[in-house]
């Protein structure tokens, strides 16, 4: 399964993507993960994208492109891969597509995630993510079983920085600018299953598998 999971900040890419990397044994990229972590350990690309980050903005082509290139020749790809929050923009949507002819393989479906500007507010700013592992939380849909620890790793719930919500609202503004563009890319390439992300987080889930089954 090579799925790309389409959405805005907020819209449940990464909790729908936790679950389905359990179910099919496939790798979860997220790109905002990568970064993060790279922000962490100091190294040359964190430093560099730190500032983006910080001010909701997109970080450059070049660096996430080159992120996603090398990450899907590792082998634990062969068998399929769930790209979460990448691709952000039409050139990496277009180096994406390059990049898996060059290996060989093809997409299965885009799954995109429709969830109101309201809803999405109110879901970043109850958001709270492991520090150790970077499993996301929510203070009231989807609470840890111990306040402020996580249930999977049990390291410590924090919130996130750009989970602020003037931070929110801007990179809700890149998102319909910058990201917004590719329904239409992935709908024109026969490509896009649409879902009500506004359900509770078990009915999107059975609604994604749902649509996974015909794909
Ligand atoms: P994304 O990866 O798209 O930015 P997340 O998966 O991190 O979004 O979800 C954002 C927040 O909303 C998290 O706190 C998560 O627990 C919560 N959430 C995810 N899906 C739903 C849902 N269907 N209903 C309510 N809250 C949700
Ligand atoms: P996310 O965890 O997906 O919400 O991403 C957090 C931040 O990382 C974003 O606001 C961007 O600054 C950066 N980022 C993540 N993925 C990308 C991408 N594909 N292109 C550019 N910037 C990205």
């Amino acid at each position: 399964m090579k799925l790309i999971l389409l959405g805005p900040p907020g819209a449940g890419k990464g909790t729908q993507a936790t679950m389905l990397t359990e179910k099919f044994g496939i790798p979860q990229i997220s790109t905002g993960d990568i970064l993060r972590a790279a922000v962490k350990e100091g190294t040359p690309m964190g430093l560099k994208a730190k500032s983006f980050m910080d001010a909701g903005g997109l970080v450059p082509d070049e660096v996430v492109i080159g992120i996603v290139k090398e990450r899907l020749q590792k082998p634990d790809c062969d068998t399929g891969f769930i790209l979460d929050g990448f691709p952000r923009t039409v050139p990496q949507a277009d180096a994406l597509s390059d990049n898996l002819k060059d290996l060989g393989k093809e997409l299965d479906a885009v799954v995109s995630l429709e969830v109101d500007v309201e809803a999405l507010v109110e879901r970043l700013t109850g958001r709270r993510t492991c520090k150790e592992c970077g499993r996301g939380f929510h203070i009231s849909f989807d609470p840890p079983k111990v306040d402020a620890v996580c249930d999977a790793c049990g390291g410590e719930l924090i919130q996130r920085d750009d989970d602020k919500e003037e931070t929110i609202r801007k990179r809700l503004d890149v998102y319909n600018e910058q990201t917004s563009p590719l329904v239409d890319y992935y709908a024109d390439a026969g490509l896009l299953q649409a879902l009500d992300g506004m359900q509770q987080i078990d009915v999107v889930q059975k609604q994604m598998l749902d649509a996974l089954q015909a794909v």
